[in-house]
């Protein structure tokens, strides 16, 4: 098979760093020098050799021009502009136009400036609808800003819960909610893919339906951006954030991204101002009066890490180099469809619906929705029985024998096929050591 998204026994992109068994620690394994089997793309994606070129082409600006670097550059990529290729191939990510982007801070400081602009509740709307154990970060920013406000929190704050002895959302749940709920609903805002359960939520459906009811609809992309195709701009997104260190492999810390609709660009301005959001062409004459770049980089504050933005850059030609995401998406639901293949016929899966009935033996089932349009790379595995010992033990033996996921307290393992490096090999490894482990812990 050598069609768009490549033989799955082969990596789409032969640009990353893969660490070896001996470098990631799994002990027990004899081949030592050979490659782990990394499958945690979804909490920190690998090293490119291209990220890794551009950040020593930044040391090395840095040392040979100093100040002057801002504007004269070896490789013609002066630090003042250093961010509007990263914007042009985030546009491309994204589904939007560049003026529409941002790459600067970090995601739950860019959570917070766009819902300091975005959210202003009244008397009678001033809620936000969220997931139910959406992630712990986004948790506390919905409560301080509705503090912040002056709202008590547990009124402030709506959350779709999945059915009882379900684990994933019914999108009629949550259209149903907006339907319902949405006069008093000022910001609808979930994830696009859920961090822990790896569903991948109907963000047009979403969108659409808030709109309907007149709430303002932003997402939270850590999870979807580099992982499932999107469209922001077509649909009518009002704002996102993201981060990059995930599928987007600019490496730990790395710098994030926001969007902010064409739409708004008229009316909505900037509350926290920095002196980077102030137009280009007068930033560096530094006038007392803040005058925003029109579009998403207004919102920028600070000099951006131009060390952060050169992996990043580096991590999204990566990206391009493939195709972008419809080649990526392509060979990604291939990948998890044949883990999911893979780990459906071990002799300790229960499936879902079953659990319930599930003795004291060592076992696990799978949360992420079944249906491939519903979920990303990642798969999350439950294990059996629930609050024992088994999901431990079980990351305890992948982690010694060098199949790296991770772990979420009590009984949860996510492994993501990350489609850029990642290989149908890696998902049969896993598949097999997983087996072992199982039977090492009955
Ligand atoms: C990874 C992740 C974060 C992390 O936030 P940072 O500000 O980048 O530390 C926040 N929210 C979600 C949903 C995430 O998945």
């Amino acid at each position: 098979m050598t069609d768009q998204e490549g033989d799955l026994y082969t990596p789409l992109s032969n640009d990353f760093v893969v660490p070896t068994n001996t470098d990631i620690g799994a002990t027990s394994r004899q081949d030592g020098e050979s490659k782990c089997t990394y499958l945690c793309g979804n909490s920190l994606g690998l090293l490119s050799k291209t990220s890794s070129a551009h950040i020593q082409q930044e040391l090395n600006a840095w040392g040979t021009r100093a100040v002057t670097g801002h504007f004269s550059h070896p490789q013609n990529n002066p630090w003042v502009s250093c961010t509007d290729p990263v914007n042009k191939l985030f546009g491309e990510i994204v589904g939007a136009n560049e003026i529409e982007v941002a790459c600067m801070g970090t995601l739950t400081n860019n959570l917070h400036l766009m819902m300091d602009s975005f959210y202003k509740p009244t008397s009678t709307r001033y809620k936000i609808l969220c997931e139910a154990k959406a992630f712990p970060s986004d948790q506390y920013a919905f409560q301080s800003r509705a503090v912040a406000h002056g709202l008590d929190p547990a009124e402030a704050i709506l959350e779709v819960s999945p059915r009882p002895g379900e684990y994933t959302l019914r999108e009629e749940d949550i259209i149903n909610t907006i339907e319902r709920e949405g006069d008093s609903i000022a910001l609808v805002l979930f994830s696009g893919v859920q961090y822990y359960t790896g569903q991948y939520f109907p963000m047009q459906a979403v969108t659409k339906k808030a709109h309907e009811k007149g709430c303002i609809c932003g997402w939270d992309l850590a999870h979807a951006i580099g992982n499932v195709p999107l469209a922001l701009h077509d649909w009518n997104v009002d704002f996102a954030v993201w981060c990059t260190y995930k599928y987007v492999n600019s490496g730990p810390g790395g710098i994030a991204g926001l969007f902010v609709h064409e739409k708004w660009h008229g009316t909505m301005q900037p509350k926290s101002a920095g002196w980077w959001g102030h137009e280009l062409s007068s930033r560096f004459a530094m006038p007392p009066k803040f005058s925003p770049t029109k579009g998403a980089q207004g919102f920028q504050q600070s000099n951006p890490s131009v060390f952060a933005v050169a992996s990043l850059r580096g991590s999204l030609e990566v990206f391009k180099a493939a195709g972008m995401m419809g080649p990526i998406r392509s060979r990604s639901m291939k990948l998890t469809a044949a883990l999911e293949g893979l780990l459906k016929r071990s002799n300790y899966f229960v499936a879902l619906d079953k659990i319930d009935q599930h003795g004291s033996k060592p076992g696990f089932t799978v949360l992420t929705p079944s249906r491939p349009e519903q979920r990303g790379a990642q798969l999350s595995l439950l294990f059996l029985p629930l609050q024992s010992e088994t999901m431990r033990k079980v990351f305890a033996y992948l982690s010694q024998n060098g199949v790296i996921g991770d772990e979420r307290e009590p009984d949860v393992i996510r492994l993501a096929p990350a489609p850029l490096y990642n290989t149908l090999g890696d998902c049969e490894h896993a598949a097999e050591v997983l087996e072992k482990a199982l039977a090492t812990a009955a």
